[in-house]
């Protein structure tokens, strides 16, 4: 996918998307979680050369991994379709039109909960388990995102939509990026499904069930374990608690969902953002000092204030840019831009092009905290985090370039700052 970006009137064509990128990426993304997955548990959070005890590792799907990741889609899916919700009108696509989306995330994700606890009270599921089935589990999401991945390519090839416009290179590149922006069946929506729901949830599953392992092996859960737990947990009840700014972000609004999206939100998501809560069910409990414990939960909440006060705010002026700023209260200020949506200039979008790329990056950086500085591989969420976010914020900035033309340039002049004001 390359964008073409027109600045201060000489046009220059800049590409951040993946191009070639994607067949190497497919092929070594799922060894590398299972590689983090073997350096975390059998190499005790050391980065290790992949050997044949490596490869041994690695699981085939089991019945009991099928019957896990089977059952756990299928519960989400029903929950998606028939639970209680809200429905509401997308951002308009490029002619003009709206879809219609089913917001019951909330509802979804405390009835999950709610299953789960009388799951593990009634002593039907053992809540430590997944600890043992991570290594088959991961083979059984990677084979599942790849049939999902075929379908949603010739989904997007047989109901062109307005992502299909966007399609350039190969099929390896369209297959990687999808061939469609919003694959549907009826009102069944593939990529907020995907996005907010199976793979977000039991990111949050595992890392409690990685606290039960520790329990289970060291006979405590560690303070460490817990504030790991109660961060992830915040975020993801926090994102259904906002669950309609979901709408108006870059992968609903702009992304097409192919293998990227969806591998990332099955696979991804769910394998590596529990990194930390794995590393310390790995390895014998240990403590921070109180200050520690204080500087990081503060951390966490500053970067939580920056991240939701800037979401929310560009949320509440795409849907009325008349009404007073969420959370600052004061008036928008704005560029009226010759491509119909206004740019806002002031509150969070005033100090920085992204302060909620900055408040994300605190908050990421304190669940790596938690962890001490025993291993380099408990802060790969950072390290991946940031590397991702600097590149998202390059491709928004040419496709919001390619999209406002002069009127993004005066925003920029404006707003000087992409992510950190004063630095960067
Ligand atoms: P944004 O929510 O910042 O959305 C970018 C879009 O906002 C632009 O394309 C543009 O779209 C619009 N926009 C840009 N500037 C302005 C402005 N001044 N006024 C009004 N609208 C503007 O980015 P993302 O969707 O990438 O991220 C959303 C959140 O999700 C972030 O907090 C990010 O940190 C988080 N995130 C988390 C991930 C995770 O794995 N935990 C992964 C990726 C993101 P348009 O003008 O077309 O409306």
């Amino acid at each position: 996918m390359v964008f073409t970006a027109q600045a201060g009137g000489s046009r220059a064509t800049k590409s951040f998307a993946f191009g070639y990128g994607a067949l190497p990426m497919m092929l070594l993304l799922p060894p590398f979680v299972s590689w983090l997955w073997w350096c975390m548990v059998v190499r005790r959070g050391v980065p290790a050369l992949p050997d044949g005890e490596f490869i041994r590792s690695i699981r085939a799907p089991s019945v009991t991994s099928v019957a896990i990741f089977g059952g756990w889609f299928s519960f989400q899916a029903l929950l998606q379709i028939y639970a209680p919700g809200r429905w509401v009108e997308g951002i308009p696509m490029h002619d003009g039109t709206r879809l219609k989306y089913k917001l019951n995330g909330s509802r979804s994700w405390w009835f999950t909960w709610a299953v789960l606890v009388v799951l593990v009270l009634s002593g039907v599921v053992d809540p430590s388990k997944l600890y043992g089935q991570i290594p088959a589990l991961m083979s059984t999401v990677n084979i599942f995102a790849f049939g999902l991945s075929i379908y949603l390519y010739i989904w997007g090839r047989r109901h062109p939509d307005e992502g299909s416009e966007q399609l350039r290179g190969n099929v390896v590149q369209s297959f990687f990026m999808g061939t469609s922006r919003n694959p549907r069946n009826g009102l069944f929506d593939w990529k907020l499904f995907c996005e907010a729901r199976p793979g977000l949830i039991a990111w949050v599953v595992i890392d409690i069930s990685l606290a039960f392992a520790q329990l289970r092996l060291y006979g405590t859960v560690s303070t460490p374990m817990i504030l790991v737990c109660f961060f992830h947990f915040w975020y993801v009840a926090d994102c259904y608690l906002h669950e309609e700014a979901i709408l108006t972000t870059w992968d609903i609004r702009h992304e097409n969902f192919g293998f990227m999206l969806a591998w990332g939100d099955l696979v991804w998501v769910p394998f590596t953002y529990t990194l930390q809560a794995l590393f310390l069910a790995s390895r014998r409990p240990f403590a921070l000092p109180l200050w520690a414990y204080a500087g990081i939960v503060l951390l966490h909440f500053a970067g939580f204030a920056l991240f939701r006060g800037a979401n929310i705010q560009k949320h509440g002026f795409r849907k009325d840019p008349r009404a007073p700023l969420r959370w600052s209260g004061g008036r928008p200020e704005f560029i009226a831009t010759g491509a119909g949506s206004a740019l806002l200039v002031n509150g969070f979008w005033g100090r920085a092009r992204h302060l909620n790329y900055l408040g994300d990056l605190m908050m990421g950086l304190s669940w790596c905290l938690v962890t001490g500085l025993h291993s380099v591989l408990a802060y790969f969420y950072i390290i991946y985090f940031t590397l991702l976010l600097l590149h998202r914020e390059r491709r928004d900035h040419v496709a919001c370039a390619a999209k406002y033309g002069r009127d993004w340039d005066e925003y920029c002049a404006r707003v000087r700052w992409r992510i950190l004001p004063g630095v960067y």
